[in-house]
This record gives C-alpha cells, structure tokens and sequence, in this order.
C-alpha cells in the first residue's frame, strides 16, 4: 500500500540535549509502527519550494497516536534548523509513515539484542529499548553508545535509570570530546560481547562513518554480518 502524506500536529516541544529538541506530534497512522522506523516530513515553503527529510520515531509503540521525534540541530541545516527554532507546539506539518522493513525489532525474534548507536543515531534504539521494557523485559540487551559529551546524552537519565533498574540491560557509554573521551574501539566492542554473550541481532545506526567502522568492528570481533542490521542517517 502506498503512504500517503499526511497532516501531523506538534503538541509538545521539549529541549532534549543543547543540540537536541524533542516534538511530540499527534498522528493518524493507516497501519501500527515497529520500533525502529521512521517517518518523512515534508516542509513547503510559500513560494512551493519542499524539503523532506527522514526522522526516526523514538516512543515506542504501544502509544502509536503519539509519537516523539529527536532532532539535532545541524549547522546550516535546512530542515533541522526548522524544526528547532521555528516548529513550535500547534503547527501542523506534512508527514508520512511508518517507513522502514529491515530496520525493526520486534519482542520474540531472538535474544540477546545489542544496540550500538552513534550521537542521534541512538533514536531508533530508543524505541526498541522502550518498547523492550513494556513487552519483553526479560530479553538481555546492551546498548552500546557513543556521544561527544555527557551534556550531549540523548536520554541519559532514562538510559541511566534503566541501567540501575533493568536487570537485563546494560548501557555502556563511551564520550569522544569528554577529558579522556574515546572512540568505540575493538575493545569496547569486546567488552560488550563478553558482558552481553553472543547477539541474536544487531542494531548499528548513526551517522554513516560511524555505522560503517562499528559494522566492521563486529565483524572483526566475530558478530556474523547477517545478524547486523544498519541505518544511516547520513553525514
Ligand atoms: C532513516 C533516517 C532516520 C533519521 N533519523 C534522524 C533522527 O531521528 N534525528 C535526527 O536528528 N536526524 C535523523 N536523520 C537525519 C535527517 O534525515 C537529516 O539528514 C538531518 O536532520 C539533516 O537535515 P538538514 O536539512 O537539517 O541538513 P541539510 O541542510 O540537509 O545539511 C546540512 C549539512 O549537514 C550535513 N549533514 C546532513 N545530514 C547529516 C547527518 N546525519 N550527520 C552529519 N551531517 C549531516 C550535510 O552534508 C550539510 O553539510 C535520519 C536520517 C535517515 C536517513
């Protein structure tokens, strides 16, 4: 069946990081969501010049008519720089979706599940970690995260709190421009498996140099190449 652009409204905005806001929009979906995909907006400006960009959902599904987006402000960034200091709570905007066949988790496809995310690319995670601990909380996950600093954690006291109260889940946060900051590593790829066992699947998204050396890191370290699953938003 063919999506259909549809009329979307923001009925909350939140500042998430310094860089990251958070819209709540109100959707009228033809068919559920699976934690993981996306949607297309579509903005039109009043000469007709569109712009349309993908945003990943990050609630989780079980609240379908509601649905948060996470968007970071790129510098010089059309669509992005619009939807952080224009869009504000009552805008309608064009949206359609659900989009995206691979990049889904559902509860019962297999465990463990690790999750490897870089900056934004944690969204989609998000909703799979969410929609984990309403439906699947027994499933052992790690989610493995990569952010510049600590300010710049998207989620950080609910990633945090799940940490301390999941018994199944464990964050492992590496910060890159923090004093000391690092990059995920052969390493901490290493670390992750030993705590988390061999994954069933893998989920890798962000931006496209960070899938790509994340992608060969678990090859390396023995993650079979069909049990990873990428998304990449681009960069
Ligand atoms: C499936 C999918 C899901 C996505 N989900 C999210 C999401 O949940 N949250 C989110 O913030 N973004 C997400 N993105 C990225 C988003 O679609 C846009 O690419 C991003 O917001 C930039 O658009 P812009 O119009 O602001 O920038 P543009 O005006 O298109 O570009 C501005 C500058 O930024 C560079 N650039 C473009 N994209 C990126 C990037 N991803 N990383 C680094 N530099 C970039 C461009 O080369 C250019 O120099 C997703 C992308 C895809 C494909």
């Amino acid at each position: 069946m063919a999506l259909t652009w549809q009329e979307a409204r923001i009925t909350a905005a939140a500042p998430e990081t310094p860089r990251v806001r958070r819209l709540t929009l109100a959707v009228g979906w033809s068919r559920p969501f699976r934690a993981g995909q996306h949607v297309d907006v579509r903005l039109t400006a009043p000469d007709g010049y569109q712009a349309q960009r993908s945003y990943s959902i990050a609630s989780a599904p079980t609240r379908p008519e509601s649905i948060d987006l996470l968007i970071e402000r790129l510098d010089d960034g059309e669509v992005s720089g619009f939807f952080s200091d224009v869009a504000e709570p009552g805008d309608a905007i064009e949206l359609r979706g659900p989009i995206g066949g691979a990049f889904v988790w559902d509860p019962g496809e297999g465990e463990p599940l690790l999750l490897v995310g870089g900056g934004s690319g944690v969204v989609p995670l998000l909703s799979m970690l969410r929609h984990r601990a309403e439906g699947a909380p027994d499933v052992p996950a790690l989610l493995l995260y990569s952010a510049r600093t600590s300010d710049e954690v998207i989620a950080r006291e609910e990633l945090m709190r799940r940490d301390a109260e999941e018994p199944g889940f464990r964050l492992m946060l590496t910060l890159t421009r923090a004093p000391g900051g690092r990059r995920i590593d052969a390493d901490t790829i290493g670390e992750a498996l030993a705590a988390l066992g061999s994954p069933a699947h893998t989920f890798v998204c962000g931006a496209n140099s960070f899938v790509s050396a994340m992608s060969d890191l678990l090859v390396d370290a023995g993650v079979p190449a069909k049990s990873i699953r990428t998304e990449r938003f681009g960069g």
